[in-house]
């Protein structure tokens, strides 16, 4: 459709990361023209910075990290072409029924089950190289945690990771990659999902930021700044794919709140807290494969949270620690010797995303009392293992992070209580859609991005479908 500077696109996608790279792929894929649009810049194997501090600042929103209202708690988001799913751990899980029956009660869909999904999972994962670490590729931080758990009798399983030639038996550091992978082994939509649709006829826009969105039955007006400045953009239809905090603060600018009461509610996070324990040999967690095993125990997942073995780059793990001069300097000497296990809750939805008087997105997200329980319950047992094992010493983390965010613009079929409808369109907006993390009515407790793409999946099927269906009438002119 379209051509020269007027362009017009079939759809355009705003946000690149682990829900706007698939459905770029599959839009595109299905003969649509197809914009992507995204915020941050666009980086390769090559070109991604090496320095802990650079990476930081370059491929994530806020410089690094961003923080409530209160400034208590830390979020990590990416910001680059891929998003999440570069700077992320590609830990790539399906939800389980827990995940699916409360998603169910909490939305009303009636495809939230893993038979429905199943599906949407097969496709994402015949895309994408799938790996667990073997146990002697495992360092030794993965190995003290697994002689801890079944010292405990907690039930544990490996991780499975979105890889393809990570060459840890080569001595390569796996934890370089939460700065993008340097090797294109990572499965981000970078190295994914995106070329693909390239390939295919894809138009990227990096370093464009959305501002605001029009949207009615002709078509939607993107607005936005870029590289020569401000400029408007238009589609046939527009789906979000900014995140949680990318999607909610563009339709609350948008000023789609009036007729939404649910924007911006719902807001969760699975705040993750690390442990560090000191031990005589070093542990090397730096080494080798950063994340490789996971409790998996139903009586945990009962109880609202999950343990990761997990480490840091040496200027994170330096911010973690609670002091400043010697003592700091003494904790970071021992940086060979420390072992690390992570506490990830899964909290209630009762955080809000909403606007401060400059535009801004302002978080305000508390704990209720049983995220806390929850929390002390984990922490208490982390105490418990690295005590089995004989640390010399132990240390709780204060800070603590989301990197996980979800909700804003939960997903359900009653327009007063969600953002979303079960076909992914924003309540009453025509031609405007979403199905990335702000959609999650509830925390899961599990790793969000497999599902994320699933249901992007899900979404880009539906709209194909609307085009196969229309054309039948209108000769192909339109797609939705
Ligand atoms: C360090 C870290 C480790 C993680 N590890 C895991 C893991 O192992 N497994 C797992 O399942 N999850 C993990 N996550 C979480 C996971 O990456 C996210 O849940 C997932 O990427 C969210 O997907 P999304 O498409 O909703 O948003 P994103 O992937 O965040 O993509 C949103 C994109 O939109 C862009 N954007 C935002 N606003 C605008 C705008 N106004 N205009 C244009 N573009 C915009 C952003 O720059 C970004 O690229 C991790 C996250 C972090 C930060």
């Amino acid at each position: 459709m379209g051509g020269g500077e007027a362009r017009i696109y079939d759809f355009a996608v705003v946000g690149s990361g682990t829900s706007g790279g698939v459905l770029a792929y599959y839009l595109q894929k299905a003969g649509a023209q197809t914009l992507l649009i995204e915020a941050g810049k666009r980086y390769s194997a090559d070109t991604f910075p090496r320095n802990e501090a650079d990476y930081s600042a370059q491929l994530f929103w806020g410089g690094g990290i961003e923080f409530d209202s209160r400034c208590t708690m830390g979020f990590l988001r990416g910001k680059c072409l891929g998003g999440g799913s570069v700077v992320n751990q590609a830990l790539l899980d399906r939800f389980d029924d827990v995940a699916w029956d409360d998603w169910r009660a909490a939305s009303g869909i009636d495809f939230f089950t893993a038979d429905a999904m199943a599906p949407h999972y097969e496709a994402i994962e015949s895309e994408l190289s799938l790996q667990s670490i073997p146990e002697d590729r495992r360092n030794r931080n993965a190995h003290l945690f697994t002689q801890a758990l079944d010292c405990l009798g907690i039930a544990w399983a490996p991780l499975r990771r979105g890889q393809s030639h990570c060459a840890t038996e080569q001595g390569n550091d796996c934890m370089a990659c939460l700065g993008g992978c340097h090797r294109d082994s990572k499965q981000s939509t970078l190295a994914t999902f995106i070329p693909r649709a390239e390939a295919l006829g894809l138009e990227v826009l990096s370093e464009f930021h959305v501002g605001r969105i029009e949207s009615d039955r002709n078509g939607v007006t993107i607005h936005g700044t870029g590289r020569d400045g401000k400029e408007s953009l238009q589609a046939g239809a527009c789906v979000l794919a900014a995140g949680s905090f990318g999607t909610t603060h563009l339709l609350l600018a948008s000023g789609f709140g009036k007729h939404l009461p649910a924007l911006g509610k719902g807001f969760s996070m699975h705040p993750q807290y690390m442990t560090f324990a000191e031990f005589d040999d070093p542990v090397d967690a730096h080494k080798g494969a950063f994340q490789s095993v996971k409790s998996a125990d139903f009586g945990l997942r009962k109880k609202g949270y999950k343990l990761e073995n997990v480490f840091a780059p040496p200027v994170s793990v330096a911010m973690l620690f609670a002091g400043a001069g010697a003592p700091l300097q003494a904790f970071m000497m021992q940086y060979r010797h420390l072992a690390c296990v992570e506490v990830a809750v899964r909290d209630e939805a009762t955080g809000e995303l909403s606007l401060d008087r400059r535009g801004r997105l302002r978080v305000r997200k508390v704990l209720t009392d049983n995220d806390e329980t929850r929390r002390d319950d984990g922490l208490s047992l982390v105490r418990n293992l690295f005590e089995s094992l004989g640390a010399k010493s132990i240390f709780q983390s204060p800070l603590y992070f989301g990197l996980h965010l979800m909700g804003g613009c939960a997903i359900g079929t009653d327009p007063r209580s969600s953002v979303v409808d079960e076909t992914f369109q924003i309540h009453g907006v025509p031609n405007l859609y979403c199905a990335d993390t702000s959609v999650y009515p509830l925390a899961p407790g599990i790793n969000p991005a497999l599902t994320c793409m699933a249901l992007s999946h899900k979404l880009a099927g539906n709209l194909s479908k609307g085009k196969r269906e229309r054309r039948g009438a209108d000769a192909g002119e339109v797609w939705v």
